[in-house]
Order: C-alpha cells, then sequence, then structure tokens
C-alpha cells in the first residue's frame, strides 16, 4: 500500500557534507525540507582525512562562510589543531587547514540540523525518483513510502553501488563501514542519466599506543584564526589542540609494494572506476615516482577521545597483510596495531555536464545534484555546492532566479563551472592553479567578495552582517586616513626610512604608498602616524594587502572586465549551433550537447576553439542587426 511519509518544500538525499550545507541553506531561506541520510550517524562523517581546509579548499570555505553557510562554524567549533598553509608566499595561496575532532564534528552538525525551524532529518534511503512530465515531484524510500517534495538535491557521496576494495577482496558497501545505497542509480539510469564509475581510497586508521614517535617531527599547530569571519576578533572557547607527526617510508616498505603490485584490486583489475590524481594510493605513488626511496607520512590524531591516528599518504587497495607488513615498514610504526585497514571504494557519479550551473538538472525540472555524486572529491568541494544547490532550490520553489557565481566572483564559481561546463573523468579537487584569478579570489576577503550578495538573498544574518560591515568600514576607513597622511621629503623622514631598511622619498608621498614598499609594513610605519587607533589584525591584514597588491589586483580587474564581456553575453538554450556556418563539427557537437549559457561558457568547453568563439560572436551579432531591422520595419 502506497502511503506519503512527508510532502514538503524540499527532499535532501544525503547528510554529508554537501547535504548538510543544502539543508541548512534551503531551510534558512524558508523552505520546508526533509534531509535523508542512510545512517544518521553519518551526518557529515569525515570518512577520510581528519581536516578541513588546505590549498584551494580553505578558499571554498571561507567562501562558504561568507555566503552564511555552516562548514566554517562547525570546524571552528570542533577543531584540534590550526595551520596556515603557504604563510610565506603571497595571500593568493595562503590557505587555512584545521585539523578536526571528528566524532565532535559530526555530532555538532547534527545537533545544528536537528534544532533549524523547518529541517527535518531522517534515517531512510531514497531508491527511486518520482517524475512526472519532465518535473520531479518526490521520491520513494526503502521504508516503502513516499516523499512528496517541488525540489530534490542528491548528494550520494561515495554511497551509490558503493563497492569497497581490499586487494582480492570486494564487496558491497558504503564508506566506513556503513551500507551502500544500491537503487538509486537505476532510477537515475531509466531517467536517462549517464553514470560513471569513480574511486578514491583511504589509508589504514592505526592504534596511538602502539607507535614509537621518538625521531619524528613534531608538526605543531599556528596561531588559532577562525575559519569563520564570525568568529573573526572573538574570543573563542578552543578544544585542546594537538600535535601531528611527520614520518616516512622506507626502501623496504617500497619492495613490500613491489612484491605484491600483483594483488592489488587495480593490478587485479576488479576496480574500473578512476581514482584522484592529486591523492595517488601509495601503489601510484610507488610506481609513478619509482625513483624516490622515501614519501612522507602524516600522522593526524582522529579525535581527543580517541586513539585512532589517521596515516596520512598511505592509502591504499592492497590486501590486508601486505598493508600490515608496510605500514611497519615505516618509520615509527614497525609495531603499529590497526583499527581500521585501508581501503579504496568504487561509487557511481553522474556526468556534471547535464547540469546547469545552478546545479539543476538540465533533464529533470527540480532535480538538483551536488557534491561527489557530481564528480567532486573533498568535504569543502561538495560542501560548497551543496550551499548553492540549497539556495537555488528554495528560490526555485519561491519562483525567484537562481544564482549563479561565475570564475571572477568565487572559487565556488570555478568549481561548478569547470564540472558543468567540462565535466570531470576523474575525483575533482579543488586547487589555487585552477583559479585565474586567484590574487582577488583569497581567502582573507571571501566576506569582502561575497557576503553583501549573502545578505541581500536572506542567507546571512544581521548580526554576520554587521561583522561584515565594520570589517569593510574600518578596512575603507583607515586606507582613507593613510592616503591623507602626506610624508614629506625631509631629512629626519629619509634618516627613518633608511632605519627602516628603505630608500629615501625624493618627493611628498602618502603613508598608504609608501606602504607598497616590500620591506615596509603597516607596524613599521607607525613611526610616521603616532595618532593611529589600535586596529583589529585582520582589518590590518587587508589595509596592507590591498596597497601591496594594488597594481596586481588592478590588472586582474580589467581581464575580470573582459572576461565578464564575454560571461553576460547569454546565449538561448535552443540555439541551432548546427545551423551557424563556420563552426567546426565538432565544436558543433560540443555546443549543441552542453548548451552553454553564455559565450563565455561556451569558450571554456573543450573542443571549442577561439576561432569558432569568433564565429558564433558574428553570427550573434548579424542575428541581433537582422531581427533589429525587422523589428524596425514592422
Ligand atoms: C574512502 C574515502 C576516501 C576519500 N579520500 C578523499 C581524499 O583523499 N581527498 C578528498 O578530498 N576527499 C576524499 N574523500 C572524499 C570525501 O569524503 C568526500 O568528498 C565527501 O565526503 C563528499 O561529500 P558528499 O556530501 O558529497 O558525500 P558524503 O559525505 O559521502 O555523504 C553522502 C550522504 O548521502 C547519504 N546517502 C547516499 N545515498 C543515499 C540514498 N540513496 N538515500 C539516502 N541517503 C543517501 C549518506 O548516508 C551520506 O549521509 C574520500 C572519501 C572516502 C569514502
Amino acid at each position: 500500500m502506497e502511503y506519503i511519509i512527508k510532502d514538503t518544500d524540499i527532499v535532501v538525499v544525503g547528510a554529508g557534507h554537501a547535504g548538510c550545507e543544502a539543508a541548512l541553506a534551503a531551510a534558512r531561506l524558508g523552505a520546508s525540507v526533509v534531509c535523508l541520510s542512510v545512517n544518521l550517524n553519518a551526518v557529515a562523517a569525515m570518512n577520510c582525512n581528519p581536516n578541513i581546509g588546505g590549498t584551494g579548499k580553505g578558499h571554498l570555505v571561507r567562501e562558504i562562510d561568507a555566503l552564511g553557510g555552516e562548514m566554517g562554524l562547525n570546524i571552528d567549533k570542533t577543531s584540534i589543531q590550526t595551520r596556515i598553509l603557504n604563510g610565506s608566499k603571497g595571500p593568493a595561496v595562503h590557505s587555512l587547514r584545521m585539523q578536526a575532532d571528528k566524532r565532535r564534528y559530526h555530532e555538532e552538525m547534527k545537533k545544528t540540523l536537528e534544532n533549524t525551524p523547518g529541517l527535518h532529518l531522517m534515517q531512510d534511503e531514497a531508491v527511486e525518483l518520482l517524475v512526472e512530465e519532465g518535473k520531479i515531484v518526490g521520491l520513494r524510500g526503502r521504508s516503502g513510502g513516499k516523499y512528496l517534495a517541488k525540489a530534490v538535491i542528491l548528494a550520494t557521496g561515495t554511497y551509490l553501488r558503493g563497492r569497497v576494495f581490499m586487494g582480492e577482496v570486494n564487496y558491497p558497501s558504503g564508506p566506513d563501514g556503513m551500507q551502500a545505497a544500491n537503487e538509486l542509480t537505476q532510477s537515475l539510469v531509466d531517467l536517462g542519466f549517464e553514470i560513471q564509475r569513480m574511486k578514491t581510497g583511504t589509508p589504514a586508521r592505526i592504534h596511538r599506543d602502539s607507535i614509537d614517535f621518538t625521531g619524528m617531527e613534531i608538526q605543531k599547530g599556528g596561531p588559532t584564526v577562525p575559519f569563520s569571519f564570525r568568529n573573526i576578533g572573538l574570543e573563542r572557547e578552543m578544544l585542546p589542540q594537538i600535535e601531528c607527526h611527520l614520518t616516512f617510508t622506507t626502501p623496504e616498505s617500497h619492495d613490500i609494494i613491489r612484491r605484491n603490485m600483483h594483488r592489488s584490486a587495480m593490478a587485479l583489475g576488479d576496480i574500473e572506476g578512476t581514482g584522484p590524481r592529486y591523492c595517488p594510493s601509495i601503489e601510484d605513488k610507488v610506481r609513478r615516482f619509482a625513483d624516490r626511496d622515501r614519501h612522507q607520512v602524516f600522522l593526524e590524531p582522529e579525535g581527543l577521545t580517541t586513539k585512532e591516528i589517521y596515516v596520512q599518504g598511505v592509502s591504499s587497495s592492497l590486501p590486508v597483510d601486505v598493508q600490515l607488513e608496510l605500514y611497519r615498514k615505516i618509520e615509527g610504526l614497525e609495531h603499529c596495531e590497526f583499527m581500521r585497514p585501508a581501503y579504496a571504494i568504487e561509487y557511481d557519479a553522474i556526468d556534471a555536464t547535464r547540469l546547469y550551473r545552478s546545479l539543476e538538472s538540465r533533464d529533470i525540472e527540480g532535480l538538483y545534484m551536488a557534491g561527489q555524486i557530481n564528480g567532486s572529491s573533498g568535504y569543502e568541494e561538495a560542501a560548497a555546492q551543496g550551499l548553492m544547490a540549497g539556495i537555488n532550490a528554495a528560490r526555485k520553489v519561491q519562483g525567484k532566479e537562481p544564482i549563479i557565481l561565475d570564475r571572477s566572483e568565487a572559487y565556488i564559481g570555478v568549481l561548478i563551472d569547470d564540472l558543468v561546463t567540462k565535466g570531470t573523468r576523474e575525483p575533482y579537487r579543488m586547487m589555487t592553479s585552477r583559479c585565474e584569478y586567484r590574487l582577488t579570489l583569497r581567502q582573507d576577503n571571501a566576506d569582502l567578495r561575497l557576503t553583501e550578495l549573502g545578505h541581500e538573498i536572506g542567507l546571512v544574518s544581521e548580526e554576520q552582517y554587521e561583522g561584515y560591515r565594520y570589517r569593510k568600514e574600518a578596512m575603507e576607513a583607515e586606507s582613507l586616513r593613510l592616503s591623507k597622511i602626506q610624508i614629506n621629503p625631509t631629512d629626519g623622514n629619509n634618516e627613518i626610512l633608511a632605519e627602516l631598511g628603505s630608500a629615501p622619498i625624493k618627493n611628498a608621498i602618502s603613508l598608504l604608498d609608501l606602504m607598497q614598499r616590500p620591506e615596509l609594513s603597516y607596524e613599521k610605519l607607525k613611526v610616521f602616524d603616532p595618532q593611529r587607533q589600535e586596529l583589529r589584525e585582520d582589518v590590518v591584514e587587508q589595509v596592507e594587502i590591498q596597497v601591496k597588491y594594488r597594481g596586481y589586483i588592478e590588472k586582474q580587474q580589467a581581464q575580470i572586465r573582459e572576461y565578464k564581456r564575454l560571461e553576460d553575453r547569454r546565449l538561448p538554450e535552443d540555439l541551432d549551433y548546427y545551423a551557424i556556418e563556420g563552426l567546426r563539427n565538432e565544436a558543433k557537437e560540443k555546443l549543441a550537447d552542453i548548451a552553454p549559457e553564455s559565450v563565455g561558457q561556451a569558450g571554456r568547453i573543450s573542443g571549442v576553439s577561439p576561432a569558432d568563439i569568433n564565429v558564433l560572436l558574428i553570427y550573434l551579432e548579424t542575428k541581433r542587426r537582422r531581427e533589429h531591422e525587422l523589428g524596425s520595419a514592422q
């Protein structure tokens, strides 16, 4: 007998990193939301590395926070070590990374979902999508009932037809011993979705007391800079901060791998999925970098109340007996005891080029996809997509236009544009090198770029908005104040500059312009500025970055204006590319297949050349003129 369990605005399938952000955003924008998970113990589960952030990923977390998302707040509550990566390099690649207490991360996020009005968390497995006349109307749960909805967001991670591999052994499973979701894929196939198999892997977790840490390099945390802008400048209650350790594999451990490569699930040909290039297994590393006699291994505690240690850098799909043998050849791990073996997991993902940049399906109206199911890899990448899918699904059911972030506005824009324009055949990881405007899109200014928008759409609270206004106005006021302080080329001033290791000035110059000199800083220049008030570190950081990189940023702004010129050139979805003379056949096929939303996006489709874009622009201009003439003739 058919029965309806819930009739709601939005159903989110998955309470992982994507699902949590999606459900929270949609509920906070006023939609009624049901969030499903095959197991509520998997809410915001960190199935792999116990950390949030890092190169490129830290930028995503800051952008999620600037838009009113949850990940930044959740990791600030549960972090047990904070580090800034690339701190010695330019601000474009500065990346915050925090070690998390995994259990607390899960509990805090689950608590937030449970306490969010309009959001209903439910343990059930989605087994079939319900569609009428090309529109989503809900789904069927394994529990037997239906969930009716005006929009559905799939954020199923690594669970769809999940299969775990450890050498010759493999079996259906989700990550970390969770059950796999084996039925929903067929429903997607029946609806015409192209499914691809992907794979990822994780290392073993070993018992802390079985490790000999003597002789290892200690990795201490740095200043506890918060991820959330809402915590900047606030006294925060911090969890005890821990140390990580650095050790190395040995030639002996590499020999064990080489001798047993034939027993890895990859070598046995059991795994068909494509793995992440930037998170290679130890087997891949030994094979690809055969000349290296050791690889770095980071030992990262999984939490404060567990002895489990995550062995970063040694993920594997070798059999467990071989894993034990090779782990015990790693310095300090000679007597290590496994608590969880390493494994690879294969799962289903869709071809994301069948999505709009709103993450809505092009084929099923009201169906959205976010996270690993789109071919990305990483908690942060998933959360960023979840946030945008949640915002856009809520706006869809409220009859509003979707929010699209483009490549010049946010790393989130780069992530989604790469996935839906180019697609991916391997798990896609965000990196600063993927972002052409990275000097403008820094982690330190995510709020200055995005919080106004987050407030406009109703996701950023008044309190957060006030915090942002304070930072923005304080930064602008201080820059203005410094620009009005003139330093004259007197002997006295030049002596001071000499003491600061800087060249004398010949003409009067503002204090702000003087700060542009690499050897000078806001701190150093206080000798010329006795009236200054105490300012928050983050505001000073903004003032300094803006003036020191002014030239580069202005140059990039010019590039962005050129980019926007083509990005804002919309393309009708029903444009007949086969009718455009002069376009190459490959371009016709690709353009017709992906149906880009703008000329800019058309130019990023692989197989479409700049010459094709010129042909397209001429065609559009001719068409516009003809329609104009026809219009004025009538
Ligand atoms: C073994 C392993 C290794 C990894 N290695 C890396 C790595 O090296 N680097 C990296 O960046 N990332 C890695 N990850 C990836 C990282 O864990 C994911 O990118 C991230 O968790 C994806 O988030 P998500 O929200 O898309 O999915 P998940 O966090 O996997 O959450 C999926 C959610 O969907 C639910 N669900 C699934 N199907 C259904 C259904 N039919 N009905 C109801 N609920 C459903 C699940 O219960 C779960 O709540 C790894 C993951 C695993 C499992």
